[in-house]
């Protein structure tokens, strides 16, 4: 026989181990004229931690935003587990998928943000059980529960009912990783989360992201200043540049022999 189906890819859709957990495929991304991203391919395996680097301004945050559907795709394709976040070819079109569909697989992702994003109405529990209570309904007792042993986590077990505005900035933003944490999600997105901090919280902060990846399978894609942190917690750095990825490797290979002459000048300029 000569039927080779036996071979045959196995459908995009049918997620299995090795599907990958974020997949773009000619990812495109314009505000207006400027192009920020063109033809943008890459895939994240389930665990895997992927650290973007590159000039200020060479699209990093925009894929993290893209990945969140904080914003609109322009072109192309994102796949979440497989399944189309935005997008599906469906008789040879590009349409829109379900809002249902996109707000299922959102509720895999949880995104901490370099300004914290906190509700300021809310108290810090309430910041933190929103979600597991609303979106996942989970019964208050529950979501309670685990707010309470995730601020234990994050070092703020007494800080429960206070207000955001009454934290520091580094108290916000460990708040704001107990709140992404509670949704137990698959892929955790990393946008400069230290980068708003004073310099002597950093620390506390990148050790409990450290730990998050010590203990947990979360997929993580990361965007930080912060190289050795970056070095430390990534399977994988990819360096950008006017939104193409101008190489991409191991970190240790990256950081200490990277290939690319604009990678060298990047490293120059913040190591
Ligand atoms: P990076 O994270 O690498 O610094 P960004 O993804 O923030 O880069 O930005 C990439 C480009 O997209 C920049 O030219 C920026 O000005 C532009 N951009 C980002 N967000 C917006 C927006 N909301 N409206 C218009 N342009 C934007």
């Amino acid at each position: 026989p000569t039927e080779a189906a036996g071979t045959q890819p196995s459908p995009a859709a049918s997620s299995s181990a090795d599907t990958p957990v974020i997949e773009f495929v000619d990812v495109e991304k314009r505000f207006g004229d400027n192009v920020v991203l063109k033809d943008l391919n890459f895939q994240v395996a389930r665990g895997e931690r992927v650290t973007l680097i590159g000039p200020s301004g060479s699209g990093k945050t925009t894929i993290l935003r893209l990945v969140m559907t904080l914003e609109e795709l322009s072109g192309g394709y994102i796949y979440i587990d497989g399944q189309p976040l935005t997008h599906e070819q469906r008789g040879g079109k590009r349409v829109p998928v379900s809002k249902k569909q996109q707000k299922a697989l959102r509720t895999r992702i949880g995104m901490v943000f370099q300004q914290f994003n906190l509700f300021p109405n809310m108290t810090v529990l309430e910041n933190i059980t929103e979600a597991p209570i609303h979106v996942l309904g989970q019964t208050k007792a529950q979501a309670v529960q685990k707010a309470h042993s995730l601020l234990e986590q994050v070092g703020l077990p007494d800080k429960a009912d206070a207000h955001p505005t009454s934290l520091s900035g580094g108290q916000q933003q460990r708040v704001a990783i107990a709140r992404a944490l509670a949704m137990d999600p698959e892929i955790l997105l990393l946008d400069e989360v230290t980068s708003a901090l004073d310099p002597e919280v950093v620390g506390d902060v990148l050790n409990i992201l450290r730990e998050v990846a010590d203990t947990t399978n979360v997929t993580m894609l990361i965007v930080t200043h912060e190289m050795g942190f970056a070095r430390d917690v990534s399977h994988k750095v990819m360096m950008f540049d006017g939104g193409r990825v101008v190489e991409e490797g191991h970190p240790e290979q990256i950081f200490t022999n990277p290939s690319h002459e604009r990678t060298k000048k990047f490293l120059g300029a913040v190591l």
